[in-house]
């Protein structure tokens, strides 16, 4: 088989007898049977094929089928937002007295899931340090079905052991379920190291420019089976139009990801020492405290560091007021360089001792590298923090 990199551009869905280069944008809520005893036999599931995008559809379809090369999954689905593939697998999979051990250090609407809508259905979660095996280990219980984290996390960069979680995991006959979305199959394939269900938030990397959402689970056949059947009937569907546009953003994940890396590894270099700056956090940088783990697990850096601006949300704020190229918003995952302060905004439902556990300060500020020269971002930085105490 080809590499990934190779597969990532030439796997594409089948051409239709137009013989087009670039695949065609399939915009259609149905399909058509040729009789009605075809239609019996599709919703008998006696025949495959495209009965209703909500169950499938071509663009979508090949969506799934890229990152499922990608990532090493066996099957997958494609929904509307990260969120909803994140809902999903818990809602889809989970009953009444099961139970979940998750890492702290989760996106803000992941961690609202487990700790405020699963438990309407008598599902628990326990939350332990991602970092701390030992904390994972003690929270297991007979009722435990899903151990979940990020790595790196979103916003606090912390690593999991992802190859030693799978092995506890499999110990414990547990099922390991990773937010790849940070690092995208190009920098850590969670399979490969024991997981057993990845899943991203393609609104990020995979799409990378910034237009639209999309979510994508993929993994072990048996545990994507009844995740499916709850995707087919309560109706999170990926649009055909977004997957035709991640797909084909998909052909460019490899060089960007390589290119972000190397820019967010050069300006957190750059801003490190910085008189206005109490930290600089970035996997690939010596100080981080996982940066073995990091440069074992990992090929690249990814695109994220985050910075601990001293002042806390007076100097954020002065700070973001005075850069001239690097926007301001609550998205990652873009071209362009994009700055956020996690406590005011997509944290800010946490309390703030909350916050403090996961490495959120007042101070912190995410920034999500984009493409831009270097050059240019190192000096908008330098210039903007030099502004903030004048
Ligand atoms: C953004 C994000 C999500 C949520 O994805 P949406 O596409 O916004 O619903 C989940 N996990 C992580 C790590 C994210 O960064």
């Amino acid at each position: 088989m080809a590499q990934k990199e190779t597969l990532a551009i030439r796997a594409q869905a089948a051409r239709s007898h137009n013989r087009e280069h670039s695949v065609p944008l399939y915009l259609t809520s149905s399909f058509t049977f040729e009789d009605a005893e075809m239609g019996r036999a599709m919703f008998a599931d006696e025949i495959e094929g495209n009965v209703y995008s909500r169950y499938s559809n071509p663009n979508v379809d090949e969506f799934i089928g890229k990152v499922c090369l990608l990532e090493g999954g066996e099957e997958g689905i494609a929904f509307a937002s990260g969120m909803a593939a994140i809902f999903a697998t818990f809602a889809g999979s989970l009953v009444a007295g099961d139970h979940v051990v998750a890492s702290k250090a989760l996106f803000g609407s992941a961690i609202q899931i487990l700790n405020k809508i699963m438990p309407k259905w008598g599902v628990t979660t326990t939350f332990v340090d991602g970092h701390d095996l030992a904390q994972w280990d003690a929270a297991t219980t007979d009722k435990t079905k899903f151990y979940f984290c990020e790595s790196p996390s979103n916003p606090g960069l912390e690593l999991t052991d992802l190859r030693a979680l799978s092995a506890l995991a499999k110990k414990h006959g547990v099922a390991l379920v990773v937010d790849n979305c940070f690092a995208t199959p190009v920098i850590q394939n969670p399979i490969e190291l024991g997981a057993d269900l990845v899943l991203h938030s393609a609104t990020k990397y995979m799409d990378g420019q910034g237009r639209v959402l999309g979510g994508i689970l993929v993994g072990r056949k048996d545990l994507i089976e009844p995740i499916r059947f709850f995707a087919r009937h309560t109706g999170p569907a990926m649009s055909p139009f977004n997957a035709w546009v991640l797909s084909k953003s998909l052909e460019t994940l490899f060089v960007r990801m390589r290119a972000h890396s190397e820019n967010a590894l050069t300006l957190a270099k750059a801003l490190q020492g910085n008189p206005a700056l109490a930290a600089v956090h970035y996997p690939f940088l010596e100080t981080h405290p996982q940066y073995e783990l990091a440069k074992q697990q990992m090929k690249y850096g990814g695109a994220i560091l985050t910075i601990e601006v001293k002042g806390g949300f007076a100097a954020v704020n002065a700070l973001t007021q005075h850069l001239e190229i690097a926007s301001i918003s609550p998205n990652l995952g873009d071209t362009r360089t994009i700055l956020t302060h996690p406590a005011s905004t997509t944290h800010s439902k946490l309390t703030k001792e909350e916050r403090a556990e996961v490495g959120i300060t007042d101070g912190l500020v995410r920034v999500a590298v984009g493409l831009e020269a270097i050059d240019d971002l190192i000096a908008d930085f330098t210039q903007a923090l030099a502004k903030i105490n004048a």
